[in-house]
């Protein structure tokens, strides 16, 4: 373990954050002994840099910030996999969500960049019309990360291109957006979990 590590720190603030996590989200990390069913369940661990299971011990340590900067928990596909298999049951998946929210609500820089500006999309076409569209979706997704500097090479929009059209010629593709019948009931979810996420 590294010497510098704030965790050795009992400077009061960083060593109490383990229990702030388990008072705010009811998960208690402390009873993690290790095991790692939670990674080798976890159909992505391969490309984690810090696998579920150390996660679960990052909390127990206080390591806070490492945890904000790691790739993993935009990687995370929410499965609840390695929830389900901790003999403890110990929610990782939830812990996982926890460590997302508090990089959203502390307005740092996501790890994996793209990633989250697909998870704002898409929440941004939900509560447009309360349901997804997957051309909307694409679209806004492929002008944000132009803007943001990414360019497709030539292949990599062939491929794209060949998708879309082999999802419209089946019918899996909506030109024009439907509007959902509860979109106002769905916005209302959003914005009540939006303010839940700012609020961490
Ligand atoms: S499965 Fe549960 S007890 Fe085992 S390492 Fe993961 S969180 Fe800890
Ligand atoms: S919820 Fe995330 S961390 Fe847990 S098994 Fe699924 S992908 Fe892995």
């Amino acid at each position: 373990m590294n010497e510098k590590s704030p965790s050795l720190q009992l400077d009061g603030r960083i060593h109490l954050w383990p229990q702030a996590v388990a008072a705010e989200t009811g998960i208690k990390a402390s009873s993690c002994y290790q095991c790692l069913r939670c990674t080798n369940s976890c159909p992505v661990s391969t490309f984690m840099d810090i696998k579920p299971h150390q996660v679960v011990r990052f909390v127990q340590l206080g390591q806070r910030e490492k945890l904000l900067e790691c790739s993993s928990v935009w990687v995370c596909l929410s499965c609840e996999m390695c929830s389900t298999y901790c003999p403890n049951e110990i929610n990782v998946a939830g812990l996982m969500n926890f460590v997302k929210n508090s990089v959203v609500a502390g307005h740092k820089r996501p790890a994996e960049m793209e990633i989250a500006l697909f998870h704002e999309i898409f929440l941004e076409v939900l509560h447009k019309y309360g349901r997804m569209n997957d051309l909307q979706l694409m679209q806004r997704f492929k002008l944000k990360t132009l803007l943001t500097g990414h360019l497709p090479s030539y292949s990599e929009f062939k491929q794209e291109m060949s998708l879309a059209r082999e999802l419209f010629e089946r019918g899996r593709l909506k030109l024009l957006p439907e509007r959902s019948r509860a979109v106002k009931e769905i916005r209302a979810i959003l914005e009540q979990r939006r303010g839940k996420v700012i609020s961490t």
